[in-house]
Formats: C-alpha cells, structure tokens, sequence
C-alpha cells in the first residue's frame, strides 16, 4: 500500500472492536480509501498508510478489529501479534460511545500492554443522539492517557485526536513504558467487565432518547422478521439486479460504439504506416479488441453495481443478510457469516476469500473458502447478462425485458446460494468433526450511507482496481489468443485444433470445444472467457466488430448456439475453477495445495455433472 515503506518518524496503531469507525478515521488520516463498510468483519487484515500532521510523517496501520486480546480468530490474531511484536509509538484506541462498557474491556487490555495510548471515543454524534453523555476528562483521570471525541464522518472532526496523537508520539521516546510487555495480559476477562463497568458508573450518564437504537429496532422488525425479511432481501436484490442491468445497457453500447470507431482509425493508421499484417493483427485485432470487450461490456455493471452494494454495505443491512439465512446456513453445518463472505463474492471471490478469516472454527472456515467460488463474481456477473438478455429475454425487449432479466438473474443467485449450502452440508458430514463457532454476529445499527466517500471509495478503489486488473490480463490474453488463432499446423490455426479436440466432450455436456476452450484460457481472468470466444469463432481469428448484444447474440446463433447451450453456459459460469487470482488467495489463505485443488475440483466436477445431466434432459423435450 502506499507510503509502506517510505522513512516515517513515528508509527502509529490504530486498534479497537469491530465496526467502530478505524478505518474511517483511518481513511481521513492518511487519504487513503480503505474498505470501510458497517458490519463486523470487513476488515481482515492490517492496512498501512502514511499521515502528514505538523511536518512530521506518521506511519498509521489499521488493525483488524478485535473483542480481546486473547480472542481465537485469525484477523483478532494478526492485531494481537502486530501490538505484541511490532512496537508502535502510539495506539490509538478506538472506541464506540453507544458501546463504552463493552468497548472498554478491549481498552484496558491495550493498555496493560502499551501505555502510550490515545483513546479515542468515537461515533460521538450517535451516542449524543442516544442520550448518552460521556465525561472524557474524568475518563482520562481514570484511564492514564487522554481520552479524545470523535465523530469520524465529519469533516474537521479529528483536529484534536491528530495533535495529541503527535504529543503521544513524541512523548514515546521519553516515555518509560515504551517498550512495554512482551506478551498478551492474562487479565482474566470477567475482572476486565467489573473494571469497565465500574469506570463507565464514575463517567457516563445515560438519559431516555434512545433515538439511534429505536429507528434500528423499527426497521429490523421488518427486515429481520420471519414473514418479511426474506421477501425483502429478495427484492432488493432484484431491484439491485435490475438497475444493473438497465443502467448498463446504454452505457455498454455507445462504449461499444466509441471503440469500433477508435479501431477503424488505427486500422487506417496502420495501413498509412505500412504496418506489417501481423503487427495489424496482435495489436489490433488481438490485444485492443479483447481490451474494449472487456472495458465496454464490463466497466458499465461494475461501475453500477459496486456503488449501489456498496450503499447497502455502508447502511448496515448486510449482517441481516446473514441473520435472515443463519437458520438454513445453520442446518447444513456451517456459519451464517458465510454468507457476509459470499456477499462479498459477489463482487470479487479473491476477497470473498479473504474474508472467510471471521469465522472461526476452521472447519467452518474451510468449507466457506472452498465454495465461495459458486457466487459469481463481478468477471462473472456480466457474461450471466449478456446470456440472459440474449437467449432468455430478447435484446430488444427494453424496460419489460430489464426486469426480466433482473428476476432471472436473481433466480441465478438465488440457486447459487442452494447450491452452496448443499455442497456445505455433504462437505460438512465429508469433514472431520468440530466443534462449531458460537453465532457471534452484531448487528450494528442502520447508519446513512456516506454517499459521497462510498461512491468515490467504490468507483475508484475497487471499479478501477478491478478493471485495471482485468485489462492487466486481457491484454496479454488478446495477443495469445491472436496468435493462437492465427498460427497454423497443417490446415487447421492451433486455436481450432484445440477447440476441435474438445468438441466431443463440450458437445455432450451441452456446450462446444470453443467454449471449454474459453473457459480453460480464461482462467487468469473470467473477463476474458466472452472475447476468447468470439475471438474462435471468427473463421479468420479477428474478433468481429459489435456494438452491441443483438451483434454478439447474431454471431452465437450463426455458431448454433440454442436454448440449450444458453443454459448450460450459465451453469458452467457457475460453477467452474476459480481464476488465477482466487486461486492464489485460496492456497494463501489455506496454506494447502490439495485444498486449492479440492476447491478447483469441486465447482469443475459438479458444473459437469449439471451440464451433462441438463443438455441430456433438456434435449429429450426440445
Ligand atoms: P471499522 O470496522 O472499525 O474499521 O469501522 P469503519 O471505519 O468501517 O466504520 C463502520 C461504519 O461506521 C461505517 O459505515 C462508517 O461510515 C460509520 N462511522 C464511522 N465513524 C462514524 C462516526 O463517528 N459517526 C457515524 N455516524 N458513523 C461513523
């Protein structure tokens, strides 16, 4: 991350319970656009940036959040290790104000260790609309260290925690207890409660107004209530699905347009320069095709749907998403936090992934890294439109058919999610007995999206991340695949002795040899699998030039595309190997290639499986 590793002169920790604004206040020290989001769990890992505050520069690391020191999961596991081994000349511990008895346990746990510490109380603005009132004077008499209010949201909110985070600092050199323990306080927790709640009786005051806390019992007796809850999530999902969907129809198209005129241009170039046909051809029809299939087709729905779940990140709904599915989660063996990670899928499977770190029984652990793979992710979310618009909908269908493949989309996921749950139960009976996680799940109170910063952290951080990623590998992808198709042994290219060679096998389970081929070439990014495939087609290896689906959609019906290849593409979009990147996740996070393989292994067998039964089946009635 930037600044890592650029000379700093102090450090600074930032630590505290889960979901109490430390990568906002994080975000706001040090410009950065960490994942900020309200539910617990989002972060899993340490973030580091660098702050500038009074000419002296600050390296902040933003630790996973934790109850205690002495907690089991992986992510509270890397915040203890990073306050025991590294020796930051400031903590800064941040607190909820609506939580502080509960929050305070962690505080003193920290500063038994690590004195030079700065408390931060943080979500101050709810708290005061909570009625409650903390004396931050008498606080810091009792704690040792000053005591700062925050509300990281608002601008000009942290002056104060900034200028005595330096004092902190600069005291640190001088400071006896600098170096500190070396080792986690055994403090037995139950002491750790007593002294909390002795010190927030001499500091708080709590009046009637609970204002904060009643609107989030108002709104979670609709959308956590067993009649309710489901069929909202479900429509929101839908809504999500269609505003996707319609959004990004029109966009695609005039990127489509721009592009097919930018590459009539360079060929006219080219040709003014000479340029040697197969220069033409790499770098034309290989590497910028492929690039502007991926950026006009996949820009646009990510572009609109990172935001919009984003949104309903920052509202706080997502950790209902897990409490409306805890009891069916919970009856195939696994956690209802899986379903936070595969909510995180949906946009990326490499950090769905990662994300798995917040449950804690590995078993349950493993099972949710080996199927997180079954959402599709956002490489994926597209190439399921393109298909449903074309095969199920009608290209020209217009507003009707947008819902219409908004509802078929989410009857997608929804399948998806039966799916996993079903491949989690076999695999939990499959797996060594253990004992389960405690369902530890908070429910945090609904909070006013941050439209401006969760819009600017979602377009920028993780659109153009993406996208940057995928045209990383398009690129190159493009120029292989060129080659592939265009290199000839005997009479055929290589592209289509391969694609021959699978044609057997891809016939049978519904689909062709230039699909399986796709897929197979499409392993570093699923982004590619659609211009890899047009690419085969194309009796001369030049990707043809389309605007728009009903051009993709001629060309798959001339390559005798029916219903069936259709059905069995969104089955096999499903559930095939992870890409390059997922798969690297897996095996670090794992720390097992036999669990990578087995992760790899299982979408694979079953998509075939499905395939195979499906065309056989649907080819009987069609
Ligand atoms: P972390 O898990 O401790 O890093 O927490 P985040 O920084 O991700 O914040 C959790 C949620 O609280 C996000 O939705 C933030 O927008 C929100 N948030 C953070 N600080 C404040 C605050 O002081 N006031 C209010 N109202 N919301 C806050």
């Amino acid at each position: 991350m930037r600044g890592k590793n650029r000379q700093t002169d102090y450090s600074v920790a930032l630590a505290g319970n889960p979901n109490v604004g430390k990568s906002t206040i994080f975000n706001a020290l040090t410009g950065l656009n960490r994942h900020t989001g309200n539910w617990t769990g989002k972060t899993v890992d340490c973030g580091f940036g660098i702050a500038k505050i009074g000419g002296k520069l600050f390296k902040l690391t933003d630790l996973p959040g934790t109850y205690s020191l002495n907690s089991f999961s992986e992510e509270e596991r890397i915040a203890k290790d990073f306050l025991l081994n590294n020796n930051p000349d400031c903590v800064i511990i941040t607190l909820n104000s609506n939580a502080i008895e509960r929050n305070l346990s962690f505080a003193l746990e920290v500063l038994a260790l690590k004195k030079n510490a700065v408390v931060c109380l943080n979500l101050s603005d709810e708290a005061e609309k909570n009625g409650i009132s903390i004396d931050s004077k008498k606080l810091s008499d009792l704690l040792g260290v000053p005591v700062i209010k925050t509300s990281a949201v608002k601008k000009d909110s942290l002056k104060k925690l900034k200028s005595v985070m330096r004092e902190a600092c600069e005291k640190s050199g001088h400071s006896e207890s600098a170096n500190d323990l070396d080792t986690a306080p055994s403090t037995d927790t139950r002491v750790l409660h007593i002294l909390s709640r002795q010190i927030c009786e001499k500091c708080v005051t709590k009046s009637d107004k609970r204002r904060v806390d009643e609107r989030t019992a108002r709104l979670d007796k609709i959308l956590t209530s067993k009649a309710t809850g489901i069929p909202i999530m479900l429509a929101l999902f839908a809504l999500l699905f269609w505003i996707t969907a319609i959004g990004a129809n029109y966009p695609s198209e005039l990127l489509g347009t721009f592009f097919d005129f930018i590459k009539q241009k360079l060929y006219d170039l080219f040709e003014l320069m000479n340029a040697p046909g197969f220069l033409t051809g790499i770098l034309i029809d290989g590497i910028y095709t492929t690039l502007s299939w991926v950026v006009s087709v996949m820009l646009p729905p990510m572009a609109i749907f990172f935001p919009l779940f984003s949104l309903i990140e920052d509202s706080g709904y997502l950790p209902r998403i897990a409490f409306n599915l805890d009891k069916a989660y919970n009856k195939s063996g696994v956690h209802g936090k899986q379903s936070l990670t595969m909510a995180m899928g949906l946009g990326c499977n490499a950090c769905g992934v990662t994300g798995c770190r917040i449950i804690e029984s590995p078993k349950e652990r493993l099972i949710a890294v080996l199927t997180n793979n079954i959402m599709p992710c956002n490489g994926r979310l597209p190439i399921l439109i393109a298909i449903i618009t074309i095969f199920f909908t009608g290209t020209a269908a217009g507003l009707l058919g947008s819902v219409k493949t908004a509802l078929i989309l989410l009857l997608v996921i929804v399948i998806c999610v039966l799916i996993t749950l079903l491949v989690s139960k076999v695999l939990s009976v499959c797996l060594k007995k253990e004992s389960a996680s405690g369902f530890l799940l908070e429910l945090p109170p609904y909070r006013k999206p941050q439209f401006r910063k969760t819009l600017v952290r979602s377009i920028l951080d993780r659109t153009i991340f993406v996208l940057g990623r995928a045209a990383a590998v398009a690129a190159p992808a493009g120029a292989v695949i060129w080659l592939f198709a265009n290199i000839y042994i005997g009479d055929s290219s290589i592209l289509k002795h391969c694609t021959d060679f699978f044609e057997p096998f891809g016939s049978f389970i519904g689909l062709d040899g230039v699909i399986v081929m796709a897929f197979i070439l499409g392993f570093p990014a699923n982004e590619t699998v659609i211009p890899i495939m047009i690419m085969a087609y194309s009796a001369s290896g030049v990707m043809s030039d389309f605007t728009s689906y009903s051009e993709l959609s001629a060309m798959l019906s001339a390559n005798n595309w029916s219903a069936i290849t259709a059905v069995c593409m969104i089955i096999m979009t499903i559930l095939h190997f992870p890409c390059s990147t997922t798969c690297l996740t897996i095996k670090k996070e794992t720390g097992s290639l036999r669990q990578t393989l087995l992760s790899m292994l299982i979408p694979t067998a079953l998509g075939i499986i499905l395939c195979a039964i499906t065309a056989n089946i649907m080819r009987m009635f069609l």
